[in-house]
């Protein structure tokens, strides 16, 4: 099959979105704004995303006929979640394009790849070694004092599959077999002041937009608040706006990522992880800013231009994590709370429900 030109997708064109997730949801609403079509490739059928998309082809990632039914439908292909099979975009790639790139998957589903290129491309890290036994580990823990955190390689996310050595007190007796005896990594233990992320976007023609850094507050692993302006000098924000260009431009990568830094009292960062995809820590451009990460994100894919990504508030998003959707009612009573929910049908622990974003007056000269 020839592969289509890249020539900017036409009003009518259909984007295809790999996961069926809540960010999937709002990248089809984005979408759908700007007179695409989309269809969801993902199992569980009724997903989020497939509530709000034109349509869905039900099927694993990896399966090669709804693979090949999800390119026979769409102009472009994207994602919305870092585990997408790297093999499955690469196949799709040589029929159409694929943004982000494959190469932005394959690096960011592995800690070890994922740091070694972050310091490729100038970008510090916390120092890091392999893990590949319990021997391995005790020694690297010695090396690093005691303190560090252990991390599978592979398919962690929201916390999930880590242990924190906070000092020669914590006995790692067991720690390998007890993260799964799988491939992982120690990172040293980082005394940070605070966690930052930068949403970039670099459209087809190379440009890159950044979005002002959100300060992200964590509560056992999962995201809870994202609060900007992040407090943080203007010198600090520049430095992590320049990171985050360097790297999408080595990955010639094309769409919207989310850098995580930590921030140390020096003023110096260390880059956590990134991921290739729009990401939970810039859902408040949709309500700070007039083109939001989602509509970035579809304006890239489609080889639209890039929009500004200046915020005309300030402002602090809010997850709704499990039973904290029964709130609902008093956000919406705040006059100028932008309310998101995410069309899932059960409550649970630790899901994702929704988010909401409060904005104010943006101050004029704080701290950015
Ligand atoms: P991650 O899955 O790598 O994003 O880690 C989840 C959370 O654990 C981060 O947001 C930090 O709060 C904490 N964390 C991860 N790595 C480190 C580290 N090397 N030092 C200190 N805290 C960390």
């Amino acid at each position: 099959m020839e592969r289509p030109t890249d020539a900017p997708l036409a009003p009518g064109a259909t984007i295809g979105i790999i996961g069926g997730g809540q960010l999937g949801r709002m990248l089809a609403m984005a979408a759908a704004r700007l007179g695409y079509r989309t269809v969801i490739l993902e199992p569980q059928s009724r997903c989020p995303a497939a509530q709000l998309a034109n349509d869905q082809v039900t099927g694993a990632y990896d399966d090669p006929q709804a693979l090949a039914e999800l390119a026979g439908r769409c102009d472009v292909v994207t994602y919305e979640f870092e585990n997408v099979p790297v093999q499955a975009a690469a196949t799709l790639d040589e029929t159409l394009p694929v943004f982000p790139p494959p190469k932005a998957l394959q690096v960011s589903q592995d800690r070890l790849a994922e740091k070694d290129f972050l310091n490729e491309c100038g970008i510090a890290t916390a120092p890091y070694t392999a893990i590949d036994s319990q021997q391995d580990l005790e020694k690297a823990l010695a090396g690093f004092g005691g303190g560090g955190v252990l991390k599978t390689r592979r398919l962690g996310y929201d916390g999930k599959g880590q242990k924190v050595f906070s000092g020669p007190r914590d006995d790692p007796a067991g720690a390998f077999e007890e993260l799964g005896a799988v491939p992982m990594i120690l990172e040293g233990l980082v005394p940070f002041e605070k966690e930052i992320s930068v949403i970039a976007a670099r459209g087809r023609c190379a440009n890159v937009a950044t979005y002002d850094p959100a300060h992200n507050e964590h509560r056992e692993g999962i995201l809870r608040r994202s609060v900007v302006p992040a407090g943080i000098s203007r010198d600090v924000q520049a430095r992590a706006r320049e990171a985050a260009e360097a790297l999408l431009d080595r990955l010639a990568y094309v769409g919207v990522a989310g850098i995580e830094f930590f921030v140390l009292a020096d003023g110096t960062l260390l880059a956590n992880e990134f991921a290739p995809r729009v990401h939970n820590s810039g859902h408040w451009t949709e309500a700070a800013c007039a083109i939001s990460q989602f509509e970035q994100h579809i304006r890239a894919v489609a080889g639209l231009p890039l929009g500004n990504c200046e915020r005309h508030s300030d402002c602090e998003m809010l997850n709704l994590i499990g039973d904290d959707v029964e709130a609902l009612r008093s956000y919406l009573e705040e006059p100028a709370t932008f309310v998101h929910l995410y069309g899932k049908a059960e409550t649970r622990p630790g899901r994702k429900m929704g988010h909401v974003t409060r904005i104010t007056p943006k101050r004029r000269g704080g701290r950015p």
